[in-house]
């Protein structure tokens, strides 16, 4: 993926985000002169990236999700790729969020905890700027 695609991809993503938040009533606000990105919020259809991630990144991945807070429900995901492939009995399902700030770069991260599911069950690779941010977060 070039820088291009990166973009265009989070704006996808943020979109989505909003989506889900304005179905369940709530709304997802840009807040002060932090930049909200979405991160792992996939649809079936839309391409991602797909890759490795080592297993040092899902260990701090899953610290922090655990610390702090988490954002509450902004409605239930069940995983489209698992439906897809038949797997509905199986399909990775959840209805929480996560919000992370990158303090630094004025970024804030939304993730829901299905990321955990995708990354493990089908190979989805956040940005690199999200998996540097986590390594460096603690
Ligand atoms: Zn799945």
């Amino acid at each position: 993926m070039n820088n291009k695609e990166v973009e265009e991809q989070e704006r996808k993503d943020f979109e989505s985000l909003q989506e889900y938040a304005k179905e369940n009533g709530f709304e997802i606000p840009e807040r002060g002169d932090f930049k909200t990105k979405a991160i792992g919020y996939l649809a079936w259809g839309e391409p991602f990236e797909k890759g490795e991630v080592s297993q040092n990144f899902l260990n701090k991945l899953k610290v922090l999700w655990h610390e702090g807070s988490i954002l509450g429900s902004l409605g239930s995901h069940e995983c489209e790729f698992c439906i897809d492939e038949g797997n509905y009995e199986k399909r990775g399902k959840s209805s929480s969020e996560k919000e992370l700030v990158d303090r630094e770069n004025r970024i804030r991260y939304v993730f829901p905890k299905m990321i955990f599911h995708y990354i493990t069950e089908h190979k989805f690779k956040p940005s690199n700027e999200f998996i540097e941010f986590v390594m460096r977060a603690y």
